[in-house]
């Protein structure tokens, strides 16, 4: 089955049921059907990258989850995949590729996050393993990962196989000013990296943009600096997904940005993989 007529067919029931935290989406780096778990209904984060696509964006905090309500849509919505694809012969496995903690705002932000991780953990064990989606993500800014309970969280994730997609978007420190609009050092961003991958199997994931400047259009992040970052955690991280800018950002600057060409996307891409890393690319 084509995950688009899924995800059209899975979208029309979740506008139906209402579901506050739960959201299908077609995701291009992970290739297929995903569902989404959103612990920032009130579109809060604590970044406000260039090119992010959540409307309404703000700084803010997380709001109060109501966790049980969401493992009940959770459940509800694997329910539905079974009685859907079991009707056409199919697994959940075979067709819905993660769940993904992202949304609308850093899910490690939230209280909440190993309350929810917990409480997916005891969800799946329910399932047998071709009932499930391949995977779990947490799709992360990493902004938290000095916190203890972030820390825990991710060792649970770990235990459920899943994995970490973390944020490097910078080779520099004006670079993380410019692209995520945070003043953290690139230097602690990548000591939280670092953390990261002690605890949970670890992507690099790294938006790349065409930037207007005073001197012209940049390529960010600069290549130089950014492989000499990755260079001190190549041995810890599994990998790099690079990706371009799909769909136009929705904050005050993100006119500012423009997709990269599928050559520069390659054109690091090859500089990586020369290097030893393994590379996926997501024009
Ligand atoms: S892309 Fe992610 S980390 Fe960046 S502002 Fe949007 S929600 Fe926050």
């Amino acid at each position: 089955m084509e995950p688009a007529t899924l995800f059209a067919a899975l979208s029309h029931y979740a506008a139906q049921q209402q579901w506050q935290y739960v959201y299908p989406v077609l995701s291009r780096r992970a290739q297929g059907l995903s569902l989404g778990i959103n612990l920032h209904p009130n579109h809060a984060c604590n970044w406000q990258c260039i090119y992010c696509q959540v409307h309404g964006l703000h700084r803010g905090h997380s709001p109060i989850i109501n966790v049980p309500q969401l493992m009940d849509e959770l459940q509800g919505c694997l329910q539905w995949l079974i009685d859907y694809l079991s009707s056409q012969g199919l697994l959940i496995n075979a067709v819905v590729s993660d769940i993904a903690f992202a949304g609308d705002g850093e899910p490690t932000t939230s209280l909440q996050f190993p309350e929810a991780i917990e409480a997916l953990a005891t969800l799946l064990a329910a399932y047998p393993a071709t009932q499930r989606p391949q995977s779990v993500r947490v799709i992360t800014n990493g902004s938290q990962l000095h916190h203890g309970h972030v820390q825990h969280a991710l060792r649970s994730l770990s235990m459920l196989h899943g994995e970490v997609w973390f944020k490097l978007d910078a080779g520099t420190d004006q670079e993380m000013l410019d692209i995520n609009q945070t003043r953290l050092p690139v230097a602690l961003h990548l000591q939280r990296l670092k953390t990261c991958c002690q605890y949970c199997r670890t992507w690099v994931q790294t938006a790349i943009v065409t930037r207007k400047t005073n001197h012209g259009l940049v390529t960010t992040p600069s290549l130089l600096p950014y492989i000499e970052l990755l260079d001190k955690v190549k041995s810890e991280i599994a990998g790099v997904l690079l990706y371009g800018i799909a769909r136009p950002g929705q904050q005050p600057l993100s006119s500012s940005i423009a997709p990269v060409s599928v050559m520069i996307l390659e054109e690091y891409a090859e500089t990586l993989r020369n290097a030893g890393y393994q590379v996926s690319v997501f024009a």
